[in-house]
């Protein structure tokens, strides 16, 4: 285990709200610089919007190729589908019409949404339910759905947090393989795949690239969640920086290498609202059905998957600090958790796995 402490001076709410805007967008940041392009490649950058946030790619492509337009067309056209299936934000997506479906009948669902479910279940298994896209009712509560609502800075009433919290569980929500199929036994059951999504898009768009025999490397980013294969167009391996929660060591957390992994991260700093000198989070402790009250402010996790990185970076958020490291390890992922020690420290403690990547000035 490797722990250090970070000293900060403590910002005022404003500045907090300021960095919230910018750290929603720069919390992992693309170190894809590049020394010079190594004979025969080139390096062809391209980003958009998706999935409520941006996505960026960072392609090592033949340098005679004539992919570049094709490209960002491939990939478009695939997280459009991808939104079209995952996200609760568009009426008539499949997770939405899933949403308002009825109790106790089988709905047939695409193999994205499939396996999207499939991996979020075992991680709930995993965790005893701190991970838990059946939070639906309670991320809608709290104003961080797709109606918003969470900068009212008003807090639900007892008996309305009871009650979205009675629709939360896993174990209600059944799994089909053949055909792929959705069952749950509470009409009320809301599934939001918002803590999983952008990292099996980036899972998608990945292989999508690793096909295209023109492309010999790619980091793909989708809102700060990265995975990454190959090399970079200069021949040396990608690196990523993750972004600090606050302005300290040049704004970086922590520098990896990475070669064929995932980097994902979460954070109750980024999308949350003050109230009463707490910080609300858009992470809810689904045994509860409201926001996390804890002092881990940010997790990251290095994994194969993209998909499970992003969900076991949100996990790690609700489980207390012990209980997100014994898992890590016997999961053998790579985490580093920044928590607030007191006023105005920082601890940042990383597993084994996760510094075996770190870029050697953090080691
Ligand atoms: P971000 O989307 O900012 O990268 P996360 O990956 O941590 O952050 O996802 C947080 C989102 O996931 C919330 O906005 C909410 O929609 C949903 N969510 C909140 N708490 C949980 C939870 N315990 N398990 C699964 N999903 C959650
Ligand atoms: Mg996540």
């Amino acid at each position: 285990m490797w722990s250090h402490k970070v000293f900060y001076k403590k910002t005022h709410p404003f500045v907090w709200c300021l960095q919230r805007l910018t750290l929603g967008i720069l919390f992992i940041l693309l170190c894809a610089g590049c020394r010079s392009e190594k004979q025969g490649y080139e390096r062809l950058v391209f980003n958009g919007l998706t999935m409520g946030t941006t996505y960026r790619i960072v392609a090592t492509v033949d340098n005679d190729s004539t992919t570049s337009l094709s490209l960002k067309k491939l990939v478009e056209k695939r997280l459009e589908e991808l939104c079209q299936s995952l996200s609760t934000y568009i009426e008539n997506s499949e997770i939405t019409r899933f949403n308002s479906s009825a109790a106790g009948e089988w709905f047939g669902v695409s193999s994205d949404l499939y396996r999207v479910v499939v991996a979020a279940d075992s991680i709930s298994r995993k965790t005893g339910g701190a991970f838990d896209i059946t939070v639906g009712q309670a991320v809608d509560l709290w104003g961080f759905g797709a109606e918003g609502g969470a900068l009212s800075n008003e807090l639900p009433e007892q008996d309305k947090i009871h009650s979205a919290q009675q629709t939360v569980d896993y174990r209600q929500l059944q799994i089909q393989s053949d055909p792929p199929a959705l069952k749950k036994s509470d009409s009320e059951l809301k599934i939001d795949v918002s803590a999983i999504a952008k990292g099996y898009g980036v899972d998608e768009i990945l292989l999508l690239l690793e096909n295209v025999h023109e492309v010999h490397g790619a980091m793909v980013e989708i809102g700060g969640e990265i995975r990454v294969f190959g090399h970079r167009s200069d021949g040396f391996k990608w690196t990523v920086g993750i972004q600090s929660p606050v302005r300290d060591r040049g704004g970086l957390a922590a520098k990896v290498y990475l070669d064929n992994e995932a980097v994902a991260s979460s954070g109750s700093y980024v999308n949350y609202f003050e109230k009463d000198g707490k910080r609300i989070s858009h992470v809810i402790n689904p045994l509860k059905g409201a926001p996390v009250e804890t002092d881990t402010i940010a997790t990251t996790v290095i994994d194969e998957s993209c998909m499970t990185a992003d969900a076991w970076a949100t996990a790690c958020m609700v489980m207390d600090v012990q209980k997100a490291l014994d898992i890590a390890r016997s999961e053998d992922i790579g985490l580093m958790i920044i928590r607030e020690e007191s006023e105005d420290s920082l601890e940042v403690i990383s597993n084994n796995s996760f510094k075996k990547y770190l870029v050697n000035e953090d080691r």
